[in-house]
């Protein structure tokens, strides 16, 4: 594998203006060190896969449509804060990554619920020492554009948005924000360019490609709850879940002793709320404690700073186009945020892919029809997980039989835990089947428990009653009354 900073890697020369007639063909064809790889989309993965192409000492060159975050004054993100788990931080050791961001986020090592009446109940994620982290999505992809960019064969093209590209040759249309455009060739395009890629349009031309997207009647809204007296104003340790069965808010710890609470509500719900007194009845009903945490005029305020965000999610099928183009995260595959694995997901596609290339010496030819044989399974099974959790997360929690299951869910967690989607790197779908398993098992053990409780009993009754015949008619009608007074 090459090393970063190799001086053989030669940089990458200018892309052309398109309006002139002369189009860059950037790869030089003859050694794989100088083709050209175009990573469409800085997010999250399409920074992290960067940094993946660049030691293989590939020329990388990223496109962005937004400018340079790292100067901007307000970033959009999707989300202010995100729990990053175990694929994820896989993912970042693979770049040497891993330590950075994890000294920048705060463990969470359980879900504390929050009762109506204010009372706080945890419910681990995992094997006691298990946890997963707050990051904040920011500093996140800044630390990853910096990382990319420190590699001499890696460049970044703010400001640079994919308006077309075409199937056949390959050559892609970047518009800049003064109106003009430019157009490069690469020898594999990576689309990284989110859930709505315009990369993936072109896919949808073509035959045998399958695509699905769903929105979920749910959107989301993030406000933010302060700290209390220079500290966190709940236990910062853990994600805190008020669920109330249609709905529910959730809230991550931030560095700053803050909190960012999202609520997720039917659309409809949200619109029904106009005005500044209805906010405070509103969560004067439903969550009632939260309300001294954030404060009745920042709710006031904060509650209608930006509208309810829709989520979708989506699947898609095939991954890639011939030996050119790969999809990879929310392009490739959306998830709704309920299982906290989108981004851990997005990340563990760029490793699946760099051992792939691995395996077959980098000859996309081969690697790229592979990696959708091997991750579209996958990443199919995590949306399916993560719709499950929309329900789970919001309903469940609340009942007492849920709550009982996942008590022996975790003793079993040694064994075969659901959990092993966020703490191992098993591949999703087998992670599934175990999960059905186990299901199955708890099931049958807790049938034959009841049908031992009815047989025992059942016996006790029959062998240990005095018989009915011999106790005097009287005692009979006495004990008849008994049983009428305690009704
Ligand atoms: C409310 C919420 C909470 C979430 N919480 C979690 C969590 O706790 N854990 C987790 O693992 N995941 C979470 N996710 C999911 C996570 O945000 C996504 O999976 C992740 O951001 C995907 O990264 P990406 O790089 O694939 O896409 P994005 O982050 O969407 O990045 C795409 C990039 O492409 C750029 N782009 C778009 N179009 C173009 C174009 N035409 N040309 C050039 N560039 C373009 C965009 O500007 C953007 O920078 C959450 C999502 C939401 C909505």
């Amino acid at each position: 594998m090459q090393t970063r900073g190799r001086s053989r890697v030669p940089q990458c020369g200018a892309i052309q203006q398109a309006g002139g007639g002369r189009v860059a063909m950037e790869s030089a064809g003859t050694s794989s060190r100088d083709q050209v790889v175009a990573v469409v989309g800085g997010g999250l993965v399409g920074a992290l896969n960067a940094c993946f192409f660049a030691r293989r000492g590939f020329q990388v060159k990223v496109f962005e449509s937004r400018e340079d975050i790292r100067n901007a004054e307000i970033v959009r993100g999707r989300s202010i804060n995100l729990a990053l788990s175990h694929r994820g931080r896989q993912a970042l050791s693979r770049v040497g990554m891993e330590e950075k961001i994890v000294s920048k986020g705060i463990p969470m090592h359980a879900r504390m619920i929050h009762s109506l009446s204010g009372k706080q109940s945890p419910i681990p994620y995992g094997k006691k020492g298990q946890y997963i982290l707050s990051v904040d999505r920011a500093n996140l992809n800044k630390a990853l554009l910096t990382e990319a960019e420190s590699y001499p064969n890696a460049k970044i093209n703010f400001d640079h948005k994919l308006e077309d590209w075409s199937t056949d040759t390959g050559l892609m249309t970047f518009l800049r924000p003064d109106g003009s455009k430019e157009s490069l060739k690469a020898d594999l395009i990576v689309g990284c360019d989110g859930a709505f890629s315009t990369l993936r349009k072109q896919f949808l031309r073509l035959s045998r490609f399958n695509y699905s997207q769903t929105y979920i009647p749910h959107g989301y809204l993030e406000l933010t709850m302060p700290p209390l007296a220079g500290e966190f104003a709940m236990k910062p340790n853990f994600l805190h879940i008020w669920p109330r069965n249609t709905f529910m808010m959730i809230a991550l710890p931030n560095l700053d002793k803050t909190f960012t609470c999202t609520l997720f509500m039917p659309f409809d719900v949200f619109e029904k709320i106009t005005s500044g007194d209805q906010v405070i009845d509103f969560f004067q009903t439903y969550f009632p404690d939260a309300i001294p945490l954030i404060g009745v005029d920042a709710l006031k305020r904060d509650y209608f700073r930006l509208p309810a965000q829709a989520m979708v999610s989506v699947k898609c099928s095939p991954y890639h186009i011939n030996d050119k183009c790969v999809l990879m995260g929310d392009a490739a595959h959306a998830v709704v945020p309920f299982y906290g694995q989108g981004m851990n997901a997005g990340f563990e596609d760029c490793i699946v892919f760099d051992e792939i290339m691995d395996q077959y010496n980098e000859d996309f030819s081969a690697v790229l029809p592979e990696y959708t044989r091997v991750r579209v399974p996958d990443d199919h099974t995590i949306a399916d997980l993560a719709m499950y959790n929309y329900v789970e997360m919001r309903a469940h929690v609340n009942s007492k039989w849920f709550r009982f299951r996942k008590n022996l869910d975790n003793i079993l967690h040694f064994l075969l835990p659901k959990t092993i989607v966020t703490f191992t790197r098993i591949r999703y779908h087998e992670a599934l089947q175990r999960w059905h398993w186990q299901n199955k098992v708890i099931n049958r053990g807790l049938l034959v428990c009841a049908a031992g409780t009815v047989l025992g009993g059942s016996y006790l009754l029959i062998n240990k009653t005095p018989k009915i015949s011999n106790i005097p008619m009287e005692k009979i009608w006495d004990r008849l009354l008994l049983l009428k007074v305690w009704q």
